[in-house]
């Protein structure tokens, strides 16, 4: 079994969400399950600088505006795993972010850059791939971005190869006008209803969902919203009519990079055996944030993209209230700008109380994730999330709303669940700020007049599976249905099985 995980992210070498995340984890778990699985990256500089080891494999030709493009090869070292790299100076190379520069606005290009990315997937593929001694018999895509791959593999490069999408934020769609078809060398006889036309647009999601031999997306929950108007954003009725191929698999986490006991951004580990380091860890954060460094006082954290989404503007209106009855808030984030100036003024009204840090900060975000007591995550929509799993993993129990990712790993804490020990945090009712605070202040009952109950929470959390590898046979599973056979992994991995 081969595999092409065409992805436009992948941690550590390049990351602005989720994705980056499932990037960096997943073909690891399958590559350990004895899967044959390759990466196909864009060559942004993040990429290029950060694999030392990288070689000339091929040269693509044929390509659409660019003509050629080099394929390079190497390794990400700390996972082992082999990495194609196209390099296509004039539509990666530059200073900016994968998908925006910096100002923030969408690179005028991008239907040519992920066009490229899509279509060198399918070249790779098919026929007339120029490495003759590893051809993938799976492509997995990944988003609007590698969205068009299934339409090239199909269409164009007639490759044997099956396809996959993921689908990690239905929000994001890559839709542009008609007029880069011919740019893109894409047959217009398929810009149809019955092909990757959307409202009169070139849809790069819409078409990878209609092409791809089947479907997954990130949570069995989120599979479920998806096809319906409120969450598949235009696209609910091509998913319920997909929906016998539409399956939900919930991510996992990377547990080496995210682990209490082994977490180099902490100046004390901890597990859920040892609790104690993370009252060390609350104290060494509220001193870094310039917080009053008070072991009682509940601290809520935060770490998110501020956008509709996260729906953080709910917490807004209700802030000072828990600031009043003795919470401590600490922020780590960015976005829209009325959101980081909302925050950001009411850190300035409660110093040593509210913290907000408005950007990118990676060991910061660990050090949120631990020293808090509670983690916030009021999403209006939530594909799977991570962040409330690492929440779990951290002993630092999630106060989110019932969507998605949310709702199938966050059980609330009632006197059902906290008897049978599922209790792991507190789910919202509805998405509102009066739901939101009713949920933090029942977390807040629970922290500020019960600990032995408090602990018994955060341990839920901390001794649940949360690893990449119960996903990565699901992934298998969907792959084997691909090819009609079953692969043979290791015996040792028989058992999880
Ligand atoms: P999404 O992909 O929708 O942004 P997820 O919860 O699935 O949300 O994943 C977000 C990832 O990005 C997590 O790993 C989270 O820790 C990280 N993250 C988000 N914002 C920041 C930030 N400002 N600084 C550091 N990490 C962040």
């Amino acid at each position: 079994m081969r595999v092409l995980f065409a992805t436009s992210e992948v941690f550590p070498l390049i990351k602005t969400g989720g994705l980056a995340d499932v990037s960096g984890s997943l073909p690891t778990a399958l590559q350990n399950l004895g899967v044959d699985i390759r990466i196909l990256v864009p060559g942004y500089p993040a990429v290029l600088n950060q694999l030392d080891d990288l070689t000339h494999v091929a040269m693509l030709k044929n390509l659409p505006v660019i003509e050629n493009a080099e394929l390079l090869m190497g390794t990400i070292l700390d996972n082992d795993i082999n990495v194609l790299v196209i390099k296509a100076t004039g539509l990666y190379e530059r200073e900016g972010g994968p998908y925006v520069d910096a100002n923030g606005q969408e690179w005028l290009d991008n239907p040519v850059r992920f066009g490229i990315l899509s279509k060198v997937a399918a070249i790779l593929s098919g026929p007339h791939s120029p490495i003759a001694d590893w051809q993938p018999n799976i492509v997995h895509c990944n988003d609007w971005q590698t969205g068009l791959a299934p339409a090239y593999m199909k269409l164009v490069e007639h490759s044997k190869a099956k396809s996959i999408i993921s689908l990690h934020n239905m929000a994001f769609q890559g839709c542009y006008a008609p007029s880069w078809l011919p740019t893109l060398a894409l047959p217009s006889t398929h810009f149809t209803l019955e092909g990757f036309e959307y409202h009169g647009q070139l849809s790069f999601l819409k078409a990878g969902i209609f092409y791809a031999d089947t479907i997954t997306t990130v949570s069995p929950s989120y599979a479920k919203e998806i096809q319906t108007p409120a969450f598949g954003f235009g696209l609910e009725g091509l998913l319920s009519k997909r929906g016998n191929e539409l399956k939900g698999i919930l991510n996992g986490i990377e547990t080496d990079e995210w682990n209490p006991e082994f977490d180099p951004h902490l100046i004390k580990t901890y597990s859920a055996t040892k609790l104690a380091g993370k009252k060390q860890v609350k104290a060494a954060l509220q001193e870094r944030l310039g917080l009053h460094v008070d072991a009682n006082a509940p601290l809520l954290g935060v770490v998110s993209r501020l956008t509709h989404q996260k729906g953080l503007d709910m917490l807004v209106p209700i802030l000072q209230q828990l600031v009043n009855a003795g919470c401590q808030f600490a922020l780590l984030g960015s976005g829209e700008s009325s959101l980081e100036h909302a925050f950001r003024h009411l850190a300035v009204n409660n110093p040593g109380k509210v913290s907000v840090t408005i950007g990118y900060n990676e060991p910061l975000s660990h050090q949120i994730m631990a020293g808090c007591d509670m983690f916030l995550m009021p999403s209006r929509f939530e594909p799977c999330g991570l962040n409330q799993l690492y929440g779990l993993a951290y002993g630092t129990p999630p106060i989110v709303n019932a969507t998605g990712g949310l709702a199938d790993s966050v059980v609330d804490t009632n006197i059902i669940t906290f008897k049978n020990k599922t209790a792991n945090g507190f789910v919202m009712s509805e998405a509102s700020s009066a739901s939101l605070l009713s949920c933090i202040k029942q977390a807040l009952n629970v922290f500020n007049n019960d600990a032995k109950a408090w602990q018994q929470i955060q341990k839920n959390g901390m001794l649940q599976n949360l690893s990449w590898d119960k996903s990565a046979l699901e992934y298998l599973a969907e792959y084997e249905k691909l090819l009609g056979k079953e692969f043979k992994i290791k015996d040792s991995l028989k058992l999880a099985r």
